[in-house]
């Protein structure tokens, strides 16, 4: 497996962020012995998406610029909303960006046992309590930050009794939300969650590891920090939601472990991306209503829709870098992605001969029935990657939009009586066109200058270059043109507006019949390409040799302004 190193992605780049600049301080003071071991801790209740790509490439990335670990940890504290679906591609996710995690996957489920006794002693201690009361009095009774809350009838029950009502609990003896267990904080704390915060709560059901061992089930704020301590992390680094969680953590550790070491929570600002939807909830709704394809429909910002879209690992780990961390949270325009996705894909597509709006062109000063090879680079940008040969024939297809009949004088690609260059091939010339009754162009016919084949020609050079397939050799595919799923750059960020609403319905665009150089023939799922002067496709999971199926990843150049207002 290759490890990735933050400085990689950031060559020259010195200047440290503000969890770098702490890890170092403590680092030089000796801290941990010199430790640093972070982890990444999803909850298994959804796929990926980009804003966790950058929380898994800062993590592993700290872990790997300073020779320390990173776990993989799922928090599947919760079995009403998790699955094994979402374990497993997390797992892909994590592994295709590029990381491996230290030792073996973690599950704060790992914790139950360990997590039940701690309560057991905080019981024991007079620190946690069973109250009876249902959900909504607990709720109410806590107020507002700026009032004291309520304490609750059950509070001064006694450790035994608790004790006694916690092990019923366990043992299945009530129904879910007949009883949970509370810590015994501050009622009248400013901090919300002091507030005797719910420890346990009943849910008679099945957990994906713990299967029916367990109807009561520890509340995520008293999983985490202990999960964080139990692995010996150094660095719970985490978004700023957590910030008012941290004096929790700190309380349960400082109750239930000697002191002395502690995880150390540092919080920076989630990256949010624009033109789409970030959270799961949302991205559930869309799967579920069947908007998209699934969640890894290509349009989707998770991690698995990049993917099938034809983004690269390494241009995710780019975007990361460049987006860094803050403590602001930011809307990250999803151009720069889209620029990160260009940037490395220029470098390893091969570039092939697609034309997705095919018109047939003929070029009757060539002979009929021949065949001729002509030779084409496979990338400009890496001498490395050869050349190759394309059949150049009498009938050929090209773009409907490059050829144009009343064209304006900046029109350098094909037109009545214009020269343009068929691209590794001959100068060609239009002369006329046929039509349909509709007015639609049938058939373009051409001549061609048969001294200037590329390579070989006297140095003649005309202004427009255009893609081709021979008519005859080309083989059919799908090609799938992808637009942004939403038309408002923060779909979510409306109170008085559904985030459907902004939908766009352009977002999908279904080409048939397109016509592709006949190598292509041979491409694979996943396989990227540059389609010349089109932009960036990759080859869709469905796709068979039969039935090619190609999705569009990003256009050559950023054009959304121009999509958006069509
Ligand atoms: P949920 O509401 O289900 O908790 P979540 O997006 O926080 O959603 P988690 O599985 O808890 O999902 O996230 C795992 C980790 O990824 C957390 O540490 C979280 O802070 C981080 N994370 C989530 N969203 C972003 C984001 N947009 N930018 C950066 N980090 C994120
Ligand atoms: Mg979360």
């Amino acid at each position: 497996m290759e490890s990735i190193h933050v400085g990689d992605e950031n060559p020259g780049g010195k200047s440290l962020n503000f969890i770098e600049q702490i890890i170092e301080e403590e680092l030089a003071a000796g801290k941990n012995g010199g430790r640093v071991h972070t982890r990444f801790p999803p909850e298994p209740n959804g796929y990926l998406h980009i804003g966790h790509a950058t929380s898994i490439c800062l993590n592993f990335g700290l872990a790997a610029s300073y020779g320390g670990r990173c776990n993989l940890r799922f928090d599947d504290t919760n079995p009403s909303k998790e699955e094994t679906e979402y374990i497993d591609s997390i797992l892909a996710d994590v592994r295709w960006l590029g990381f491996q995690w230290d030792g073996e996957v973690r599950y704060a489920s790992d914790y139950f046992q360990q997590l039940y006794d701690w309560a057991e002693r905080l019981i024991l201690d007079g620190k946690a309590y069973v109250d009876d009361q249902p959900a909504e009095v607990i709720s109410a009774q806590r107020a507002t930050p700026t009032e004291p809350g309520v304490e609750s009838p059950f509070r001064e029950r006694d450790a035994d009794e608790n004790l006694r009502l916690f092990r019923r609990m366990r043992d299945g003896e009530f129904a879910a939300g007949e009883r949970v267990l509370r810590a015994k904080i501050d009622m009248t704390s400013p901090n919300m969650l002091l507030r005797d915060p719910i420890m346990y709560r009943i849910m008679h059901l099945p957990h994906h590891r713990t299967a029916d061992k367990w109807c009561i089930y520890p509340m995520y704020d008293y999983t985490h920090g202990q999960s964080d301590y139990l692995e010996g992390i150094t660095h719970s680094v985490c978004t700023l939601e957590f910030e008012v969680h941290r004096p929790l953590y700190n309380w349960f550790l400082e109750q239930l472990t000697p002191a002395g070491y502690r995880p150390r929570q540092i919080e920076f600002a989630r990256r949010n991306l624009t033109y789409t939807v970030m959270s799961k909830r949302m991205l559930l709704q869309l799967v579920r209503e069947g908007v998209v394809d699934g969640w890894d429909d290509p349009r989707m910002p998770t991690i698995s829709g990049l993917r099938r879209a034809g983004y690269t690992p390494e241009s995710i780990r780019a975007f990361a870098a460049k987006v860094g961390v803050a403590r602001r949270e930011i809307a990250v325009d999803v151009s720069l992605l889209e620029f990160c996705a260009r940037e490395h894909l220029n470098r390893i597509a091969p570039r092939v001969m697609a034309v997705i709006d095919p018109v047939r062109v003929v070029v009757e000063s060539y002979p009929e029935d021949h065949t001729e090879w002509v030779e084409v680079e496979n990338n400009p940008e890496d001498a490395s990657a050869g050349t190759r040969r394309l059949p150049f024939t009498r009938e050929i297809f090209i773009e409907r939009e490059d050829f144009m009949e009343d064209a304006p004088k900046k029109f350098f690609r094909m037109t009545i009586g214009n020269e343009v260059r068929l691209k590794g091939a001959y100068i060609v010339k239009c002369e006329r066109v046929e039509k349909d009754e509709q007015g639609r162009v049938t058939t373009i016919y051409c001549t061609h200058d048969a001294s200037t084949r590329s390579g070989s020609d006297g140095g003649r050079k005309v202004k427009g270059t255009l893609h081709w397939v021979s008519a005859g050799e080309a083989i059919e595919a799908e090609v799938r043109l992808y637009d942004r799923l939403f038309k408002d750059e923060d779909p979510a960020g409306h109170k008085e507006v559904d985030f459907k609403e902004f939908l766009n319905e352009n977002s999908l665009r279904v080409a048939r019949h397109c016509k592709m150089e006949p190598g292509l023939v041979n491409a694979r799922p996943g396989d990227r390409f540059q389609f010349q002067r089109l932009g960036y496709f990759c080859v869709d999971k469905s796709s068979r040799p039969d039935a090619l199926v190609f999705n569009r990843t990003v256009g050559l150049k950023e054009t959304w302004s121009k999509q958006n207002t069509r």
